[in-house]
């Protein structure tokens, strides 16, 4: 028997790891099934190497609680330590390295620190007021049993365990008696260890089994945990099957199935394994619940990827596994760290990489799912230039007849005709088919091609399309009048004269309620609508971008600012000019107003009732 003082260089540390990591106590679980995995893992090594004796049969972990003496164990079949080694790694080197965390944990401050690792076993004393370790060498030498109260002193003896490996027993103090609660322990080894390498049974559950005729139960270990991973496994040995199956083991509560996944794999300059998944994304900017996860060597560390990962990516779902990224830093220093750096790069590489060969190999599928995904492809390609280099050849670009283009191919589709006087192309988009269906429509009749931009990306990253091409230029078919749009070099003839289009202007203005209307007269076909409402490019974009929380602020509450134009070569526009009952005269021009409006969707409650009773008057 052995009494001892563990060396202390400071103050007593113990103080410190109860109240001072207080809010992280529950990582004290995921670091004692890591050192159990540890130990197990080395076992392995050893066997492999043939440099121990006899057959390690299937070594597993448990976790036991025990209600009654208030105690929780961690068992395990690995190597298992001599009462010399229990000296050395327990009381020289955990003691340092825990000493070491919490210096470094107060140097920090209170700053977030991504998954906390290093601090090991003593975090055991973050719940426990004592911890005891019952231990098995797997070396022919007699067990070893340590305990500690908390305090500096320990105690260390002959132990009374036969078999190899170790067992933490931790006395779980009052505070913290939800410790004790087999639900509690549950989730948190689903939450942290949930892949480790190793399996770990938490209780029994029975099971079935057939006996020539009869059915029998009988009890069989709980495995909580699966330790293969798809992400560990090699790409090839997977189907899709397996792939749809890991994800649904990740997020029990996603009914959907993911539309693509990317296997990463890579083990210089840095190691890194994972799966990445294109989750179905509708229009919304959704915040993600289910994230990303970063592993390290199969232990969960965070969902938080932020910095080890491009922002675009927390769209998608996954696994990231790396031992290299570093745990124990600050997330500002963690973004500035040159192999998370390279970490980041490599992660975004390989998504543009993987698109790329969907592609070339299977466009048609990649042209089904596009609308799921294109949130995320945007979304990087204005975050990351990389990206968006790497993606703008292949990015699709929908048009209202579903068909779907690359820049490229469009860009030849159209240049004939869309191209005006002045030599600009000029790309027609619209963002709801239905709403600018009038729009599409006399856009189409010029022969024009229209796409699909419904994204609530768009404003940025047609600004983003035309900052990468010189002379091109981007335009909602609604922003103005089509041959407005696209201006060609014939000019129209009025069929007013100059004091009739004044007339024409200042009978309008009269007789509408609207002071600020801007108005602009255009001599159109003649059977063209005599009334449009458009709504400006530009202002249309600042107040788009401005709802996605960039671009001006404070324009996403202005009301949408639009124009009215007059066809001045309508017969309506002539009615207007004859119709001597002013009455008459200020009906028909509201309801002219109203009907383009209408087409805009743009009338609405009062306004709408109100055209609606003037419209069954009239009829
Ligand atoms: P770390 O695991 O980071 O080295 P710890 O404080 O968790 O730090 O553990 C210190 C040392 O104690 C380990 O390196 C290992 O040698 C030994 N150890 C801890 N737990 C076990 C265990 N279950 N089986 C065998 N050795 C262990």
């Amino acid at each position: 028997m052995a009494r001892g003082k563990i060396k202390v260089q400071s103050a007593n540390i113990f103080p410190i790891i109860k109240k001072f990591l207080y809010s992280d106590h529950e990582i004290f679980l995921r670091e004692l099934v890591s050192n159990a995995v540890d130990a197990t893992t080395k076992l392995k090594a050893l066997a492999d190497r043939d440099a121990l004796k006899g057959d390690i049969g299937e070594p597993i972990i448990e976790v036991k609680v025990d209600a009654k003496n208030k105690t929780l164990h961690v068992i395990d079949q690995g190597i298992g330590m001599t009462a010399e080694e229990v000296k050395k790694y327990i009381n020289e080197v955990a003691f340092s390295g825990a000493a070491e965390f919490v210096n470094q944990y107060k140097s920090q401050g209170n700053q977030t620190l991504i998954g906390h690792f290093g601090l090991g076993f003593y975090s055991a004393f973050m719940v426990a007021d004592k911890v005891e370790i019952q231990t098995k060498s797997y070396r022919d030498e007699p067990a070893a049993h340590w305990s500690c109260d908390g305090t500096t002193e320990y105690n260390l003896k002959k132990g009374v365990k036969t078999e190899r490996g170790t067992e933490v027993v931790l006395h779980i103090d009052e505070e913290n008696a939800e410790f004790l609660q087999a639900d509690k322990i549950r989730e948190l080894l689903n939450k942290y260890s949930r892949f480790v390498p190793v399996p770990i049974k938490f209780g029994s559950r029975e099971e079935t089994v057939k006996e020539g005729v009869e059915e029998k139960k009988i009890k069989v270990d709980n495995i909580i945990n699966n330790p293969r991973p798809a992400w560990t496994q090699a790409p090839k040995d997977l189907t899709d099957k397996d792939y749809v199956k890991f994800y649904r083991e990740l997020y029990p509560m996603q009914l959907e199935k993911p539309l693509f996944w990317i296997h990463l794999n890579v083990d210089y300059p840095f190691k890194l394994t994972g799966v990445l998944y294109f989750p179905k994304i509708k229009n919304q900017l959704q915040l993600a619940k289910d994230k990303i996860q970063l592993y390290q060597n199969q232990v969960f560390v965070t969902d938080n990827v932020e910095g080890i990962a491009a922002d675009f990516l927390s769209l998608m779902r996954g696994v990231i596994d790396s031992p290299d990224v570093p745990l124990n830093v600050s997330r500002s220093y963690l973004q500035a760290d040159s192999a998370v750096k390279k970490i980041s790069g490599y992660i975004t590489r390989k998504v543009a990489d993987k698109l790329h060969e969907i592609f070339k190999n299977k466009r048609e599928e990649l042209e089904k799912k596009w609308s799921n995904i294109k949130l995320i492809i945007e979304y990087g390609m204005l975050t990351e230039d990389k990206f968006f280099e790497k993606v703008k050849g292949f990015a699709l670009y929908p048009n209202v007849r579903g068909q779907h283009f690359t820049l490229a191919e469009f860009t030849d589709k159209i240049r004939d005709a869309q191209t005006d006087k002045d030599g600009k192309l000029i790309y027609l988009y619209a963002a709801d088919q239905d709403a600018q269906y009038s729009y599409i429509e006399s856009a189409q009749a010029k022969g024009y091609d229209v796409l699909l931009l419904d994204s609530p990306l768009t404003a940025h990253f047609v600004q983003k399309l035309e900052a990468d091409t010189k002379n091109i230029s981007f335009v909602r078919v609604d922003a103005d009048l089509i041959d407005k749009l696209i201006q060609k070099e014939e000019t129209a003839v009025s069929k007013l004269s100059e004091k009739e289009r004044e007339k024409l202007k200042s009978l309008i203005v009269e007789n509408t309620s609207e002071k600020a209307l801007d108005i602009q007269l255009e001599a159109l076909d003649s059977d063209a609508n005599p009334f449009v409402i458009t709504i400006p490019e530009f202002m249309r974009r600042m107040k788009e971008m401005s709802q996605t929380g960039t671009g001006i602020s404070g324009m996403e509450n202005r009301s949408e600012s639009y124009k009215l134009i007059v066809n001045t070569n309508s017969s309506f526009a002539a009615q207007i000019l004859k119709t001597e009952a002013e009455e008459k005269r200020k009906a028909l021009i509201n309801q002219a107003l109203d009907l383009a409006k209408l087409a805009q969707n743009l009338l609405k409650g009062e306004a709408l009732t109100q055209f609606i009773k003037r419209s069954f008057k009239m009829i």
